[in-house]
């Protein structure tokens, strides 16, 4: 199974659970956290998510990818930066000591119901 389909499947449980929790009869939008690091494709993400939600109340409903840049901290001189993957070294001192601050979100922000 891909990655992202997995993945698409949990956003669609957490979201029709959530729905039902509120009598709500549809899902129009789910927003959706995604950090950098998690390796997850947006478009795959889409693509699954839409093709899995068919007949069920989230049919149709739009999926929003928010995007979150990966940050870390350094571990010994406190320099935050901007990273591109997990074995990124300090900007400033070149520290392999350093402590993911954002980039590893993947959560249901919202849900848009009717
Ligand atoms: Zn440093």
């Amino acid at each position: 199974m891909h990655h992202e389909l997995s993945i698409a499947k949990n956003i669609l449980d957490g979201v029709l659970k959530e729905a039902q929790c509120h009598g709500a009869k549809r899902i129009v939008g789910v927003n959706v956290n995604l950090g950098a690091l998690k390796g997850i494709s947006p478009e795959a993400l889409q693509l699954h998510f839409q093709c899995i939600t068919e007949g069920t109340p989230a049919d149709g409903a739009a999926l929003h990818i928010h995007h979150i840049a990966a940050a870390a901290r350094c571990a010994e001189c406190g320099h935050e930066f901007p990273i591109e993957h997990m074995m990124a070294t300090c900007a400033k001192c070149d520290s392999p000591r350093i402590e993911v601050t954002s980039g590893l979100e993947l959560f249901v922000d919202a849900i848009d119901v009717e």
